[in-house]
């Protein structure tokens, strides 16, 4: 793994494939592809790049779970996409849901796998989305209290289980903004029993730029959210979520510099899922 004396950026939670269900991997895992997210990386002087492709696009990923979504897309082929990314200077990745009771299978496909990082997400309450206005967990719901309080209570299940490298998105709850009912009471009520379990599991919390693309038009996390987490003595990594060459290091400016206001000097790199600390590029 090499050294960056002098500070590194990373962007390890990225996509080459689009959300859209109606494209195919054939077009998006290509060196063509790839070629423009490296040269995007370059640009954003970002060293250490990797592709973290959703689970569910991948039919391996239905010995985990069988909700209705994750059987409509999943069609790849996880040991096509791993070979393909290990052939390019990619770190390979992978974007894996929690899912609570299943994590043995969760941890019987990852370690099938020579992945550098796993990220780990929540997107779903039992089968309702937390970001997604399909199956959206707020419909119906006037009280946020309960939605807040099931999202940061999944979160810590899904640090402590010890299957992740790296905390996706952790406040991603927020991400409708005023469109959907926000809490009176203060975040940090929610955010108190992930911190904890991020502490104890020393799991790397994820500085997400896409918040600055969502409704909530934040970054992801909160300040006392990250403010917590310092505290209590976690590590951070930097991403974008790019879903295409132009998010690639997006706002990254203005995400350090947050991040040094928070007091945050070292990111985490990662390679074959071992990870150190080195100097915020
Ligand atoms: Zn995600
Ligand atoms: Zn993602």
């Amino acid at each position: 793994m090499p050294h960056y004396p002098g500070g590194v950026l990373t962007d390890y939670h990225v996509h080459l494939r689009p959300d859209e269900p109606e494209t195919s991997a054939r077009d998006f895992f290509t060196d063509a592809n790839v070629e423009r997210y490296l040269e995007a990386a370059e640009r954003a002087g970002i060293a250490e790049l990797g592709v973290s492709e959703h689970i569910h696009r991948f039919t391996a990923a239905l010995e985990i779970w069988d909700h209705p979504f994750w059987l409509e897309s999943a069609v790849d082929d996880l040991e096509a996409y791993c070979e393909f990314l290990t052939s390019t200077p990619l770190r390979l990745g992978i974007e894996m849901d929690y899912v609570p009771g299943r994590e043995d299978q969760i941890a019987n496909l990852l370690d099938a796998h020579r992945f550098d990082y796993v990220v780990g997400s929540v997107h779903f309450l039992r089968d309702k989305a937390v970001d997604w206005d399909v199956y959206d967990i707020w419909e119906g719901v006037s009280d946020p209290d309960r939605v807040w309080r099931l999202y940061f209570e999944a979160l810590a299940e899904a640090a402590r289980t010890g299957l992740y490298d790296i905390l996706a998105h952790p406040d991603l709850v927020k991400v409708w903004g005023s469109s959907r009912p926000v809490p009176d009471r203060d975040p940090r009520f929610y955010y108190e029993p992930a911190i904890e379990a991020i502490a104890e599991a020393g799991i790397a919390v994820e500085v997400s730029t896409a918040g600055w693309r969502k409704p909530v038009g934040e970054l992801y996390p909160a300040d006392a959210f990250a403010e917590m987490c310092v505290e209590a003595g976690a590590a951070f990594a930097l991403s974008s979520d790019a879903h295409r060459p132009e998010h690639i290091g997006h706002q990254y400016e203005r995400a350090v510099e947050t991040m040094r206001g928070w007091g945050v000097e070292e990111i985490a790199v990662f390679e074959r899922r071992s990870r150190r600390l080195e100097p915020l590029g």
